[in-house]
């Protein structure tokens, strides 16, 4: 699968709990599309997340009905039921090679704040991973991205690239680098917060899509108390 100006397509993949989908994963959906010229941003609610308890989550239904709301309307988002559907507990490699089988053609970049960065050499069959994709990390508000390179192993150092604006991402530049660190200007928005703020009777305006909002009340997500730690 090659494009007419004979670039192989560019594909992103958002992985992620989603619970819920907020505008910090939009807005960093949006920035990678746009510097990374992808043609298209998959987003990926998990099935069980391996690094998460499973209790006080939405359903996967739910995640994922979010999700599709979220995304409705922008051309190059697409939600992606491939785990949820799956139902077992989500591995990033797996997926990734289901995509891979799909479009054996095309350039996969998998998108990450820096927080779950820094926990990936806790992730199934990583090196693999990495093998598998380019992976774009973007920074979080009290997550910067200097963290990263100093989270996985040195022999790694030389896979880091630093996106800032001066720099163009064109095919050598791409191909030299797995790891790419692209500062933007992120949302300070969690997910955590968005529950603790629904759960406490608090607003949740402005922080997800109108349309996730009215979700989230209409469903009664979130209003019961936590009965332990969350992340
Ligand atoms: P939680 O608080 O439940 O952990 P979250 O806001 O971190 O939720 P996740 O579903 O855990 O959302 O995150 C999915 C991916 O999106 C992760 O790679 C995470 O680093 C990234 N991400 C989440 N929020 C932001 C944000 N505000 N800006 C940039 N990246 C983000
Ligand atoms: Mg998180």
């Amino acid at each position: 699968m090659r494009e007419r100006s004979g670039r192989a397509p560019r594909v992103g993949l958002f992985g992620g709990t989603f619970d819920p989908v907020h505008k910090g994963h939009l807005r960093a959906a949006s920035a990678a599309v746009g510097r990374f010229g992808l043609e298209r941003m998959h987003f990926i609610p998990s099935a069980i997340p391996p690094h998460k308890r499973a209790t006080d989550m939405a359903s996967a239904e739910d995640r994922m009905a979010m999700v599709e709301l979220a995304v409705r309307g922008r051309r190059r988002f697409v939600p992606s039921p491939i785990e949820v559907r799956a139902g077992a507990t989500s591995y990033s490699v797996v997926t990734l090679d289901e995509f891979r089988r799909e479009a054996p053609g095309a350039r996969h970049f998998f998108l990450l704040g820096v927080d779950a960065f820094c926990e990936i050499e806790t992730w199934r069959e990583w090196r693999r991973l990495l093998d598998l994709c380019r992976l774009i990390v973007v920074a979080r508000p009290g997550a910067p991205l200097a963290a990263a390179r100093r989270a996985v192993e040195p022999s790694l150092r030389s896979a880091f690239a630093e996106v800032g604006p001066s720099v163009r991402l064109g095919e050598a530049f791409l191909e030299a680098h797995r790891i790419f660190l692209f500062p933007i200007d992120a949302l300070p928005v969690s997910s955590t917060e968005i529950r603790r703020r629904v759960r406490d009777g608090l607003p949740i305006r402005g922080l997800v899509p109108p349309a996730v909002e009215c979700y989230i009340h209409r469903e009664n997500l979130y209003r019961r108390p936590s009965s332990g730690k969350e992340s």
